[in-house]
């Protein structure tokens, strides 16, 4: 790092006065009008050493100037450029940007900024030098938006030098840093940044924040797909040998796809990989779809509490803690609440947050947190009202993010390539009931589910072999399944009067596998309470007695909704090998941290 004492800007160098020039001659010993004055042979004496000084201040200066020329620096204090740049931290916070340079994003530099001086705040993707005299780095802002930065040094030294050319070229990747400089259009598009029509001609560049030489995984590394989701610690040599050391080779062909583990100990990296927030932004989007569409069809939004009395819907997995002197309980879904603010005067709810699922279930599909996307309605005269509000509200998510997001989608196509998802026509949405969907799995699926039954619940294997047959055969990878058996549903399903075997609740299918659970609830506390005792539990259990004694404190109308998988929802409509990569911070039987 050059110049790094240097705290306040010196004046430029063309306003200093030369080093040495004849004005700056010394004066001759002693001063005329004290004492006798000096002798005639002191003032030549004198006279001739000023003489001698000035000629060799003139020839020094002409040195300096023919050193210039050539573009040679001969000492750290000619570097000209030495206020243009440095690490911030090093020079205690001084550093100067012109004050009437505007700060611009990368994503809205256009051809108004042909020319003109910009000041750009962002990470150094890549830094490189090409002979002694020009530098280019890659600035990256979120979004994956990069442009190339250009330094050439000038002859006169300033405002690029050739020391500033060989500190831009060696700060570490993934720096902050802040730049002042000129965009110009390069001569050919550049080609491996997103802004390619422009590049930055820099004049400053100060390191706000420096990364360390050696990164525990690379940027690089972080945007390859990921096949490794295993939860287990690996043996330490197969660690070093999957993990981090391997990581940190420049050469992209040579990267090995890190693990998940690796990702998860790595976390600031795998969030700056391009393909992490394309992820990201796409799931914000959805949360923004789902959101907007209920309130335009008059839902009011509420939050559910996560800290519960009692367990809701049974105590096999829901996650206990000490509370006090009692026990608590993390709540494994909305459902009763939602019932309660139907119960309590609304007509149309919905509800953003954490679910929490104690399963020891180390599958692509499972997290013991995640996100559910609640909604809960009353009936005016069928069930379907609620089935087709849902299939309503994710059809708009799908076009939505379609539409919105087709840059970021592209995006993460680029790493986990998948087919398109298929969407079913306007009128032409696919819904089956459970009998219809096992019909299907026995004549056109594969050869293992031909005696499949109308009234056993669905693998994970089945569910997914119907979803390749409606594909092939509807040509949509969205779909609804109703009518669940009635042993597939929980007590509070309501049965279909016309067939108690089966329930007026239904799950919804993304590429074949399960992205919602919803349907109709029983309204009527002693019905309620008769299924309760059918399935096997206690009506008077902890929790359960107060849900069924909710129906008994006022008139409840018939209700129903459903709980959507937000993590899943991303996840599967992006084919990605996991619902842990749609997460910020997934969780897993095995692993709370980051
Ligand atoms: P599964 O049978 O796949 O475990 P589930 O039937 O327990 O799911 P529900 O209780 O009906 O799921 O939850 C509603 C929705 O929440 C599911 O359709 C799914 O999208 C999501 N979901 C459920 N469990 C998990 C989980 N452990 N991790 C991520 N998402 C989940």
């Amino acid at each position: 790092m050059a110049d790094s004492a240097a705290t306040t800007p010196a004046p430029p160098a063309e306003q200093q006065p030369p080093a040495a020039a004849p004005a700056a001659a010394p004066a001759a010993e002693g001063a005329e009008g004290e004492g006798e004055g000096p002798s005639k042979k002191a003032q030549k004496k004198a006279e001739a050493k000023a003489k001698k000084e000035a000629e060799k201040a003139r020839r020094a200066a002409e040195r300096e100037a023919a050193a210039k020329a050539a573009g040679k620096t001969t000492g750290p204090t000619e570097d000209l450029a030495k206020d243009n740049y440095g690490v911030v931290k090093e020079r205690k916070g001084q550093f100067e940007l012109s004050a009437d340079v505007e700060d611009v994003n990368l994503k809205n530099i256009g051809e108004e900024h042909v020319g003109k001086a910009v000041i750009v705040r962002a990470w150094v993707q890549n830094a490189r030098i090409q002979g002694a005299k020009m530098a280019f780095v890659e600035l990256r802002e979120e979004g994956a938006w990069t442009i190339q930065g250009v330094f050439v040094a000038s002859n006169e030294g300033t405002p690029v030098s050739k020391p500033m050319v060989k500190f831009a070229a060696g700060i570490n990747p993934e720096s902050f840093v802040v730049v002042e400089g000129t965009v110009q259009k390069p001569l050919e598009p550049v080609k491996s940044c997103k802004v390619s029509n422009y590049e930055l001609h820099i004049r400053k560049i100060f390191v706000l924040a420096a990364a360390p030489q050696m990164l525990g995984m690379t940027l690089a590394a972080a945007n390859r797909p990921i096949t490794n989701f295993s939860d287990e610690e690996p043996a330490p040599e197969k660690a070093a040998e999957d993990g981090v050391d391997k990581l940190s080779i420049a050469a992209e062909s040579s990267i090995p796809a890190a693990t998940m583990l690796t990702h998860l100990d790595n976390i600031i990296m795998h969030k700056r990989a391009p393909v992490q927030q394309a992820i990201a932004d796409i799931r914000m989007e959805v949360k923004d779809l789902f959101r907007s569409y209920l309130k335009s069809h008059g839902f009011k939004e509420f939050e559910p509490p996560c800290l519960i009395g009692a367990a809701s819907e049974g105590g096999a997995n829901v996650f206990r803690m000490p509370y006090f002197d009692k026990e608590a309980f993390l709540a494994q879904s909305p459902q009763f609440y939602k019932q309660f603010e139907i119960a309590g005067g609304r007509k149309r709810v919905f509800s953003i947050g954490p679910v929490f699922r104690a399963e020891n279930s180390n599958t692509p599909r499972h997290m013991t947190e995640f996100t559910g996307l609640d909604l809960e309605m009353e009936i005016k005269k069928d069930y379907r009202e609620v089935l087709l509000m849902l299939e309503g509200v994710l059809l708009h998510i799908f076009r939505g993010i379609k539409e919105r997001c087709a840059a970021e989608i592209e995006l993460v196509r680029s790493v986990y390539p998948a087919e398109e998802f298929l969407l079913p026509e306007p009128g032409k949405e696919v819904r089956l009931t459970f009998a219809e969907g096992q019909k299907l799995l026995r004549e056109e699926g594969p050869e293992e589910f031909r005696n499949v039954t109308d009234d056993e619940d669905m693998s994970t294997p089945q569910e997914k072999a119907l979803g390749a047959i409606v594909r092939k055969k509807f040509n949509t990878d969205f779909y609804v399944l109703d009518k669940f058996p009635e042993g597939a549903r929980p007590f509070y399903a309501k049965l279909d009067d016309a067939n108690p075997k089966v329930t007026n609740a239904f799950d919804f299918f993304l590429r074949g596998q399960e992205i919602l659970s919803g349907g109709q609830r029983i309204n009527d506390p002693e019905e309620l309470e008769a299924r309760i005792i059918q399935k096997g539990v206690d009506p008077k259990s902890a929790g359960i007695k107060d849900y069924v004694d909710v129906f008994r404190q006022a008139g409840v109308p018939a209700h129903g909704g459903g709980g959507i998988g937000l993590d899943r929802v991303v996840a599967w409509f992006l084919n990605l090998p996991s619902v842990h990569l749609a997460a910020y911070y997934p969780r897993t039987p095995k692993r709370l941290l980051p």
